[in-house]
């Protein structure tokens, strides 16, 4: 049962996808609510009745993927946590030490975009990059949750690009990151969140980037440093996670900035990016126009 949000005659609602259709599963019980924080919040009894819908859906509730465009499955999250440096090679790539502990940064909501929005690159930057993660998506709140605990705290997963402006990151006073990954358009994520109990192993899936037809990224996520059970509770040592915060869990070798010759995005670029049992998500490049 992944789930999208998808907008269909200029309303937005939850679906499952069903048979390479999507079915609106507030349409079919209102019971069900409509945008995917509350769907998340509402817990194991909105879960049970959306999965009754799907045995047997009413045909008025069922939607050709022609007829509806998906937009990112979390499209308001309260908190976005990136994990910089988190697969070993992509560390000796960046020339930094593999980290002792999690690397922290946020990017913020308003960079969320969904499936086939543009990236827009800011006039503001010359050193726009693309970064595969897969995404963890909270479904439960919680503080100080133990490793062992950490698996009931979460959904399940999509995947991300961690767009990052590697001039702002890296070069800008302070050495902190925010601002290089949080511009507008820097977080796509979807298309669908793909609940965990449906993905056999978060931790032994591919994972590609394909830009504008090239392959750049290929590795597999057993590369992972720290585990989403292990990030899970080192954050929440500090924060209470509520359902729908998204924590990107870091990516593998390849980035543009890494390149020789360095490849940054470009206006035209398309970026393609896949993870096993999950889903491709798939955003052209375009010049930010709308600025004065
Ligand atoms: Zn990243």
């Amino acid at each position: 049962m992944p789930l999208v949000m998808f907008k269909k005659d200029d309303v937005c609602r939850l679906g499952a996808v069903r048979e390479g259709k999507v079915v609106d599963l507030y349409a079919a019980n209102s019971r069900i609510p409509s945008d995917m924080l509350s769907f998340l919040e509402a817990g194991e009894a909105a879960m049970e009745a959306a999965r009754t819908v799907l045995d047997d859906p009413p045909g008025s509730c069922i939607y050709p993927l022609s007829e509806v465009t998906f937009r990112a499955p979390v499209p308001n999250p309260r908190k976005v946590f990136g994990i910089g440096l988190n697969y070993t090679d992509h560390a000796v790539e960046s020339g930094r030490p593999i980290p002792p502990e999690p690397v922290l940064f946020n990017k913020l909501p308003t960079a969320i975009i969904g499936p086939n929005e543009p990236i827009l690159l800011p006039e503001e930057s010359d050193e726009v990059d693309y970064e595969v993660e897969l995404v963890c998506i909270i479904g439960k709140r919680g503080r100080r949750i133990s490793k062992e605990d950490a698996y009931h705290y979460i959904a399940g997963y999509t995947v991300g690009n961690d767009v990052s402006a590697r001039d702002w990151q890296l070069r800008k006073p302070g050495g902190q990151w925010l601002l290089g990954k949080t511009f507008d358009t820097f977080g796509p994520i979807g298309p669908v969140l793909a609940l965990k109990d449906e993905v056999p192993d978060p931790h032994n899936l591919k994972i590609m980037a394909t830009i504008s037809g090239e392959l750049l990224q290929d590795s597999n996520t057993n590369e992972m440093i720290f585990k989403m059970n292990d990030l899970v509770a080192y954050i929440s040592q500090v924060v209470t996670l509520e359902p729908g915060d998204l924590i990107f869990t870091g990516t593998p070798p390849g980035v543009g900035n890494a390149r020789k010759p360095r490849r940054f995005l470009r206006e035209g670029d398309v970026c393609e990016l896949e993870i096993q049992y999950i889903g491709k998500l798939v955003n052209p490049v375009r010049a930010d126009k709308d600025r004065e």
